[in-house]
């Protein structure tokens, strides 16, 4: 299932149940005069990504609509896969999109409460210490089909529960040796329910409770009870958690604490992207990338890398809407929304990515002039520039055919173009190199056309951009394509890797790309459209590398998007 045609555009906000189960709960006034509270729960093990998008959005964007408030609330209840480092990054991302949370909150500031809590469950018999191995308990939880087997150590008393349960805390045994189970029912139909762990042992150093704990609680048993801490009144999770919704809420009932209540909704998948913390991390680790910010990774701190803009974002987020099936979008849909935001705030520049010289052999030897032109023709605000003319220029090598197939427009041999804001000029001669290349094209041009229109009103076909090769300034293009070949990464035959699907051709790196020179005081953040060619940013790579040998520096610039060109799909369909 994919969503609709995007250019169908959606409203900034669908309907959404979600929104109809909060607006249901506020109207009942199921929690009082309570304001609506939400949180964002990120295990800090990874960068976020964009289906991390989707559950902000909702998290903070339906609390926003109903003068609620969302905490930040790191899981962190797994010393062994977190750290610091995605932590920061977590919070810079979430600030990125355009939220700002109420409170800052970590799993772990509850180990204490969560410890009393099991405590009190111990004493009202409803859980216990387990001495078999990890091994045993799953040979004991039965299937979807059988029913479990108790452990025998499932009556043992309260006292000799409380006796192991604080040893176990106070690390007097090794990793993997005791467990602290709920006793719920081995029999239930939901394997959730069948005593789930509670608390495991593992010696390890925590990122912030250090060495003060050796026994670490599950997921389970950390996340509703977190949720009622906070006062958490709306905790939405993506559908994989409904099956433990039964047992989220017999931890609260038989804890006796605030109800927080869990809602799930449908997970973002996207066409030829990898949405999954695990695989990503195999990626960076394994250099299949340049690190978590590599341009071409689905993390938020890789694609603002790439130049996508938390409004696109935001929008398209709003437009995907929230089901109770899972489903897979389309990433075109992704990109419509970005191309649509930047269409709107970039600004305009001239850029030849593979530069062909075009030598104007009737123009005043020595003259230049300046031409004027648009920043940005959708937003007239943004005003003009000046660009320098010259008798010599570059214009892309795409855009001169020797022998023109049909339908092509551009530059050839007796041709008419014209060079935008500049002149009509007419190819008239080639110079090649000994292998046969094409150095140089000479044309003529007609000093009447000025601006880009001929007096006597004759019309061209073709409309180039174009950079002055006296004031051009070089550069280093990125232009990045899927990093996945197939619509679905993880098609893979048994036994393969997701990896064996990663696109070859994913990152493609030209140098000596020409741009106009106002491009030399381009900065991190700013957006461009390359006219004709795409829309682009500078990547940081440019300000950490200054080299001597070029005035302005080393530039720098990734490929956010390209535009639609409808003479690729031409060629492709003629097969040429
Ligand atoms: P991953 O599988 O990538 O590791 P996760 O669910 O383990 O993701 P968490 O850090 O636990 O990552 O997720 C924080 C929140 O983001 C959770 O509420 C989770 O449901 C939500 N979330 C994660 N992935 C998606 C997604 N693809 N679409 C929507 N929400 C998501
Ligand atoms: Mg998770």
């Amino acid at each position: 299932m994919t969503n609709a045609n995007p250019e169908i555009q959606a409203a900034p906000t669908l309907p959404n149940f979600l929104r109809d189960i909060i607006a249901e709960d506020v109207r009942t006034k199921k929690y009082g005069d309570a304001v609506v509270q939400t949180r964002f729960p990120p295990e800090p093990n990874g960068y976020l990504h964009i289906g991390h998008a989707k559950a902000i959005c909702l998290d903070f964007g339906l609390a926003d609509e109903f003068g609620g408030k969302t905490n930040l609330r790191f899981d962190d209840t797994n010393p062994a896969k977190e750290e610091q480092e995605y932590v920061d990054s977590i919070m810079a991302d979430v600030r990125w999109l355009g939220f700002e949370w109420e409170s800052l909150c970590y799993a772990s500031d509850y180990f204490g409460q969560l410890y009393e809590w099991a405590i009190k469950l111990i004493k009202a018999g409803k859980a216990y210490v387990d001495d078999l191995s990890a091994d045993e308990i799953r040979e004991h939880r039965g299937t979807l089909t059988e029913p479990g087997k108790d452990s025998p150590y499932r009556n043992r008393s309260v006292e000799e529960n409380l006796d192991l349960f604080t040893r176990m805390k106070k690390g007097e045994f090794p990793n993997g040796s005791r467990v602290l189970r709920a006793k719920i029912d081995m029999a239930s139909p939901n394997i959730n329910m069948r005593d789930p762990v509670m608390y495991r042992i593992l010696h390890a150093t925590h990122h912030r409770t250090g060495d003060e704990w050796c026994i670490y609680p599950m997921y389970d048993y950390a996340h509703g009870q977190s949720d009622s801490i906070e006062r958490v009144t709306h905790s939405m999770c993506t559908l994989e958690f409904a099956d433990h919704q039964p047992l989220y809420r017999w931890y609260i009932e038989n804890i006796g604490i605030f109800p927080s209540q869990q809602i799930e909704f449908d997970r973002l998948n996207l066409t030829y992207t990898l949405l999954s913390k695990r695989k990503l991390l195999q990626l960076v680790q394994e250099n299949r990338v340049s690190g978590w910010d590599d341009p071409r990774m689905p993390t938020l701190a890789g694609i603002r890398r790439r130049g996508f803009t938390p409004e696109a974002l935001r929008s398209f987020c709003a437009a995907i809407g929230t089901s109770r099936t899972n489903g897979t979008t389309d990433i075109e849909m992704l990109e419509y929304y970005q191309r649509d935001d930047l269409n709107h705030r970039a600004s305009r520049a001239m850029a030849v990515v593979r530069p062909l010289k075009l030598v104007i052999d009737n123009y005043p030897a020595g003259k230049e002039e300046m031409v004027e032109v648009a920043n940005n023709p959708e937003d007239p605000s943004a005003g003009t520039r000046q660009v320098p003319f010259s008798g010599e220029i570059y214009i892309e090598q795409d855009d001169f055919r020797e022998v023109p197939p049909p339908k092509y427009y551009r530059l050839s041999p007796g041709k008419e173009v014209r060079l935008r804001n500049a002149y009509f000029v007419t190819a008239q001669s080639i110079v090649k190199d000994a292998a046969g290349n094409i150095v140089e094209v000479h044309c003529t041009y007609d000093p009447l056309s000025r601006g880009g229109n001929s007096p006597d009103g004759r019309k061209v076909k073709s409309t180039m951009h174009w950079v002055s090769a006296a004031h051009a300034i070089s550069a280093e293009i990125r232009l990045y394509d899927r990093l996945f070949i197939k619509a679905n990464p993880s098609d893979v035959a048994e036994g393969e890797d997701v990896l064996t699907n990663l696109n070859p051709n994913s990152l493609e790196v030209i140098t000596g790309a020409k741009l106009e020179p106002s491009l030399a005081n381009a900065k991190l953040g700013d957006h461009y459209q390359f006219e004709r060619v795409g829309y682009f940013c500078l990547d940081p790579d440019s300000a950490a590398d200054s080299t001597p040998e070029s005035t302005p520096g080393r530039l720098v610039f990734n490929r956010t998007l390209s535009l639609k060109d409808s003479w690729a799909k031409i060629e492709k369909k003629s097969g040429a």
